[in-house]
């Protein structure tokens, strides 16, 4: 094939008219001496997705994205030059102590009406989006085992049961050999607990548990009910122990084959937002048609998480404004409190993130990342915190308090309640989960070009201008719904891409 000389048009993107910096959307990047439209000649190669910077900066002048700081210039930089980022010194987080609360609440927006899904109606009053019999783990010891009964019961019992989608082990690398009374362990301990309850399993709960491990079983079923719990220590041999785990399988089976898909409100779901693999298109294509996508969602009455702390903190004087009183300012406040701590024992390096692929991508540090991925969020008010792991029991738009790694999220948005996630891309990564739907979102034409059959929704449009992030926002709330419907599949689950799950244990291993 043979690449045809076409005379391009030099492109870039200004978010914010304050902006003294621009991105280069044009995908092999421009030569120096281009000279675009508006007069602006650049000084530089600049690669795509990379900073230009507008006007002439002085030693320490700001450099504005978004309307706001991203950082300071390290030396003076001719207008027409590529801003590098080495050229960019890094701005100081904002004082937690100083924030803003609640003064800024943003008035809410008209609500949509008539908007519904095929769910599965639970006892409990929540809905489930798929019919999953999840099989939990006390103990990462019976991990073997337990994938040993999936395949056989895989094989042999669930194609009797064609309303069932899928048995799913809830593996981990919790139970034992931990500090399971510190007090940070709350946190994988609910995590487990939630999961195990996940409203794609039809409170069908069922444990598999080892018998000498730290996490008692009875701590993962409603009530310490034992009926739901396989021990294998109290077990003759490998074979009884799978024909035990086979019947309390199939007994469920049974019960969830029943379930049948049911006319839902939309305000029935819990979509949980995350970002992987980010680039500088993030926050101009891929997270605010996201973000028009949530605010569609509140304004049908449904949940919307929004997660990924050290994604957000370096932004959080944007976001607490936004809470809707203050004390949900102040949770807010907390969980980055809690964080900056939990960082500096580690002594992370804040320059860590963004990582190496986020600065080829054109993401000069942290405060530009987390302006981007802000945008996600919409501009609806922040009705509440969620600490993590815990169940989310409010509708609206909630911060979800997880780390950014992309497995870690998931699985606390799991516990959370999410039924399916919508995560946007840039550089481009196949995660998937098993217990619930991911949707990728590009950000980018080429990456949707290259990943043709792994991403589900094109931003990219919105740079090239063939598309608005109004468009690409309702295209995906209707693909959001008829995934939850089963209408339609994710990629991910069509290839049947599930990472692990990766809990969050912030307390001793011992
Ligand atoms: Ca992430």
């Amino acid at each position: 094939m043979t690449l045809k000389e076409t005379k391009e048009i030099p492109l870039y993107i200004k978010v914010n008219p304050q902006d003294n910096v621009a991105i280069i959307v044009n995908p092999r990047g421009l030569p120096k001496g281009t000279v675009f439209p508006c007069g602006l000649t650049l000084e530089d190669y600049v690669p795509q997705g990379h900073k230009v910077t507008l006007t002439d900066l002085a030693l320490n002048q700001p450099i504005i994205r978004y309307g706001e700081v991203i950082g300071y210039a390290q030396e003076q930089i001719k207008k027409g030059s590529w801003v590098k980022e080495s050229l960019v010194k890094l701005p100081t987080p904002p004082e937690l102590d100083e924030l803003p609360l609640a003064n800024n609440v943003p008035d809410p927006l008209p609500p949509i009406e008539g908007y519904t899904f095929l769910g599965y109606r639970n006892s409990n009053g929540s809905a489930g989006i798929k019919n999953i019999l999840g099989i939990t783990t006390s103990v990462q010891c019976v991990a073997g085992v337990l994938d040993y009964a999936v395949n056989q019961i895989k094989k042999e019992i669930l194609p009797n049961y064609p309303n069932v989608h899928d048995v799913v082990a809830i593996n981990h690398t919790y139970g034992c050999g931990v500090a399971i009374n510190a007090p940070e362990a709350v946190i994988p301990i609910r995590t487990i607990q939630n999961i195990a309850t996940h409203p794609n399993f039809g409170g069908e709960v069922m444990v598999v548990g080892l018998g000498c491990e730290k996490l008692a079983p009875g701590r993962l079923v409603p009530d310490g009910d034992q009926e739901r719990i396989v021990s294998l220590q109290d077990q003759h041999g490998f074979i009884n122990m799978i024909g035990m785990i086979m019947n309390m399988a199939e007994e469920r089976l049974k019960t969830l084959n029943e379930r049948q898909r049911e006319i839902c409100p939309v305000s029935d779901l819990v979509v949980g937002l995350q970002c992987g693999g980010s680039d500088a298109f993030s926050g101009v294509t891929a997270n605010p048609a996201v973000g028009f996508a949530a605010d569609l969602l509140v304004r049908a009455g449904a949940t919307v998480l929004f997660s990924e702390v050290t994604e957000v903190r370096d932004a959080v004087h944007l976001l607490t404004p936004r809470a809707i009183n203050e004390e949900v300012g102040r949770a807010l406040i907390h969980e980055m409190k809690w964080y900056d701590d939990y960082l500096q024992r580690g002594e992370a390096d804040r320059s860590a993130n963004p990582s190496p692929g986020n600065k080829k991508g054109g993401l000069s540090n942290v405060v530009e990342k987390s302006l981007g991925s802000i945008v996600k969020s919409g501009t609806t008010p922040i009705n509440g915190v969620v600490p993590p792991g815990e169940k989310a029991n409010q509708k609206g738009l909630l911060f979800a308090a997880t780390p950014a790694s992309d497995f870690v999220c998931g699985t606390l948005q799991l516990a959370s309640g999410m039924h399916l996630q919508v995560f946007t891309t840039g550089r481009g990564t196949p995660y998937g989960l098993a217990m619930a739907p991911v949707i990728k979102v590009s950000t980018r034409n080429a990456l949707k070009e290259q990943w043709q059959d792994l991403i589900d929704v094109n931003a990219g449009q919105i740079a090239t201008g063939d598309a608005t992030i109004e468009d690409v926002g309702w295209e995906l709330f209707h693909f959001i719904i008829d995934v939850a419907s089963g209408h339609k599949q994710t990629w991910a689950e069509h290839w049947g891409l599930h990472n692990d799950l990766a809990l969050f244990n912030p307390a001793p291993v011992t």
